[in-house]
């Protein structure tokens, strides 16, 4: 089924009395379980992408229909959207620091009509997937790059989104704990995760499935990873 389907999506910048067209004329649909980079250099309209497509921003033409919902709505109801549709992962992980490991990956779910005892089993059956249930107590200070990473993965997938949206996830790492936790994406796309993956590394977008260049606000090309379908 398709979880986002976007028609003619176009971000227009007003900057005084300039403008700044940032995307023009998207369409893009991604259907459930694929795993997608969205690749492009420094300036080319990424982040404005990844804001439409995670409901953080809205486009100024067009139409961007999530998981069967437009998004065309009130302020309010984008973010009930938000909350509920999208699991954020970025490349400083965004987490509070006096908060421990669980308390973090709970946050989401506090928002949510759910009983706390229901929240602390989500919590851990998340922080589980991740490999990080040894650590639940501790500060995210007292963590690596790449277990922070992890928590934060784990409080993305804690409200069982329809896409795990990365923005640079491996870019504050090391290149092998990047690719550990670009391991766990794929594992959680096998799983049958949507992801789609924001970055400016070839080495990076080379590990989805299909691969999304986009260049001065227009996608330029959009392929399936042969390294995954050779012989078929
Ligand atoms: P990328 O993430 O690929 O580097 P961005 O989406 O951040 O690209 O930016 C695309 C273009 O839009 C850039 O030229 C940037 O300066 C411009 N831009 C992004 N956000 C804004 C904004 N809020 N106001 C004005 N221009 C912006
Ligand atoms: P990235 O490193 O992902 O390309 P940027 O540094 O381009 O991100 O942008 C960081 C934030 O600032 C984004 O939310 C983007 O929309 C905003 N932004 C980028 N360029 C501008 C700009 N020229 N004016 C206002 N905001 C901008």
């Amino acid at each position: 089924s398709e979880v986002i389907k976007m028609t003619g999506i176009g971000k227009t910048y007003k900057m005084g009395s300039s403008e700044y067209v940032a995307l023009k004329n998207i369409d893009l649909t991604i259907h459930k379980s694929e795993f997608v980079a969205i690749i492009g250099p420094s300036g080319a309209g990424k982040t404005t992408l990844m804001n439409i497509i995670g409901c953080l921003d809205t486009p100024t033409q067009g139409e961007y229909i999530l998981d069967g919902i437009n998004t065309k709505c009130s302020d309010n109801k984008l973010a009930e959207i938000r909350n509920s549709k999208i699991g954020f992962i970025f490349q400083n992980y965004n987490l509070l620091p006096r908060l421990s490991i669980i308390e973090n990956v709970e946050l989401p779910l506090l928002y949510m009509n759910i009983a706390s005892r229901e929240i602390r089993e989500r919590a851990l059956e998340a922080i589980r997937k991740v490999g990080l249930e040894f650590h639940i107590k501790h500060k995210p200070t007292e963590l690596s790059g790449g277990q922070m990473q992890r928590v934060a993965i784990a409080r993305a997938l804690v409200t069982k989104p329809q896409i795990l949206l990365a923005d640079e996830p491996t870019g504050a790492l090391d290149s092998k704990t990047g690719k550990e936790i670009l391991q766990i994406l794929k594992d959680l796309n096998d799983e049958g995760n949507t992801i789609v993956l924001i970055t400016h590394d070839m080495n990076i977008a080379s590990e989805a499935k299909r691969i999304i260049t986009i260049k001065d606000g227009e996608i330029i090309s959009d392929v399936p990873n042969e390294k995954f379908y050779k012989g078929v």
